[in-house]
């Protein structure tokens, strides 16, 4: 097996490489929609109201709790709303977003650069900068990359996630031909605030002007960088630790339990930004790319921006457009391009509407076992799912799937096996809630049978305690009684022996 090959994912070429990798900045826009509920975490209480005016780069809501995400302006104007929006979600749900209009001016709060090498900053000072600016993992998945560093401390290994999540994504690889410097700094700052000893780029081998770029640049001694065979789920976390550190992170189990730590490339550069320029995270790199559109691009957008206005850039065909935010495999499909760019918006897919594959029966080819990363058996995974009998699906480590989608890929039948898998995942959550809430009932109302049994028996015991108390009373008082009546018989047989004396 080649170097860091790993058994199982799919080669996927990329259906539409960009033309120049260069990033183009979006002008801000006119109205910026700020998204308060992150993937992960509680969501951010706003701290402005309407009618307040925000400058680019002002805190505007702030979370509490272990995983707190703060949202900044990213422009500056006038709060005009705080409302439910619809927002790039497979649920179709909505979820609260602060709305400013823009006046025009872009004007910054005031920021003032690290006035001191950041390695004289302790590490908890520089979590702190991540914290404030508002940084998120970047390659889509969300978490509070604060938080992460904080479950990480004392970590041997930094891992620096350097591919694309997905065939069609490429604004990983613009950053890291347009941001060496600022990547390898970026990892310095993390490798000091959660004193990894070492850190390890993870580049895919189709990205040769990425990799010379960081070479270039690279001087640092523990910093290595090893090339990954291009091969899509190569990115997924416990594969990637596997590949190059040869540890294996158990099913339910966490890197940061091994002493690794992952972060997305674009995370590196947020953080950069954060602690060496004390910039809050308030825009990132957006590839726009598809069959719907002439010219794939990287871009550089405000957080807030619609999807429609990057996509503009990019000069959509005349037509109506099948529109996916994320990559071609684990993308989320959304209606039209009236949505926002939130933190994790890595990619939006604009393609010209084909019709939907024909799902036919499965012929148990067995191609989906093959390429299965993570050593699933996709296809009795599937039988479960579908008949939704959960626990013979959880027996087949139905957990344990990434939803990848590489066996829909490949499956001759067209069947949408990740899908199956999320929904059984969604059902088991669902059952364990329901289970929960009958367990918490049924305790409420085991307690409650308790209670009562409990208060009468309590009653009987006082009731029989009295009961003894006064016939223990009744019987002293019968002995007084006696004791008096031999006292007065005493008494009088005493008078009658000294009339009988004196006769
Ligand atoms: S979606 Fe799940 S079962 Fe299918 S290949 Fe990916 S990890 Fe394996
Ligand atoms: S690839 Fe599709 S048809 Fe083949 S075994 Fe798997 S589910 Fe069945």
């Amino acid at each position: 097996m080649a170097k860091f090959a790993f058994k199982g994912g799919v080669h996927i070429p990329n259906p539409y490489p960009v033309e120049k990798p260069e990033i183009r900045q979006v002008p801000p826009p006119k109205q910026a929609v700020l998204l308060l509920q992150q993937r992960v975490g509680g969501e951010a209480e706003p701290c402005v109201e309407i009618g307040d005016r925000v400058l680019t780069g002002q805190v505007i809501a702030q979370t509490t709790g272990k995983l707190p995400t703060n949202v900044h302006a990213s422009i500056s104007g006038i709060i005009s709303a705080i409302e439910m929006r619809p927002i790039p979600h497979p649920s179709g749900i909505d979820a609260k977003c602060i709305v400013i209009d823009s006046d025009g001016k872009d004007e910054w709060i005031k920021i003032e650069k690290c006035d001191k090498e950041f390695l004289n900053c302790t590490p908890d000072q520089v979590l702190q900068r991540i914290r404030e600016a508002g940084i998120v993992g970047m390659g889509g998945a969300g978490f509070p990359t604060h938080a992460k560093i904080t479950n990480a401390q004392g970590a041997h290994t930094l891992i620096v996630n350097a591919t694309e999540c997905e065939p069609g994504i490429m604004c990983d690889d613009s950053l890291m031909q347009e941001y060496p410097r600022e990547i390898i700094r970026g990892i310095e700052v993390l490798m000091h605030a959660c004193s990894a000893k070492k850190a390890i780029i993870a580049i895919e081998d189709d990205k040769p002007e990425a990799l010379n770029s960081l070479l270039m640049y690279n001087f640092n001694d523990r910093i290595s960088i090893e090339q990954i065979p291009t091969k899509y789920t190569s990115g997924a976390e416990k594969l990637l630790i596997k590949s190059l550190l040869d540890i294996e992170i158990p099913s339910g189990g966490y890197a940061s339990e091994h002493g690794v730590l992952c972060q997305n490339v674009g995370t590196v550069k947020a953080i950069y930004d954060a602690v060496v320029d004390n910039k809050p995270l308030i825009s990132r790199v957006v590839t726009v790319t598809g069959s719907g559109v002439e010219t794939p691009r990287n871009y550089e957008a405000r957080l807030g921006t619609s999807f429609a206005q990057v996509v503009e850039s990019s000069k959509p065909s005349n037509q109506a457009h099948h529109i996916r935010m994320g990559g071609m495999m684990m993308g989320v499909d959304i209606p039209n391009t009236h949505y926002s760019i939130c933190k994790i918006t890595n990619c939006i897919f604009v393609n010209n509407p084909k019709p939907k594959p024909v799902v036919k029966e499965c012929i148990r080819c067995s191609a989906c076992v093959g390429v299965c990363p993570v050593n699933l058996l996709p296809q009795q995974l599937y039988w479960h799912a579908k008949s939704e009998n959960i626990e013979k699906a959880l027996d087949y480590q139905l957990m344990d799937c990434i939803e990848c989608g590489s066996c829909n890929y490949v499956c001759p039948s067209n069947i949408p096996l990740a899908q199956y898998f999320s929904f059984a995942k969604a059902l088991d959550r669902k059952l364990k809630r329901a289970e929960a809430l009958a367990n918490q009932s049924r305790g409420r109302f085991e307690f409650k049978e308790f209670r009562l049994a409990r208060n009468k028996q309590e009653r009987a015991e006082m009731m029989a305690a009295k009961k003894k108390a006064l016939k223990e009373k009744m019987a002293k008082d019968k002995e007084k009684d006696q004791a008096q009546k031999d006292k007065i018989a005493q008494a009088m047989a005493r008078v009658e022996q000294a009339k009988e004396a004196k006769k």
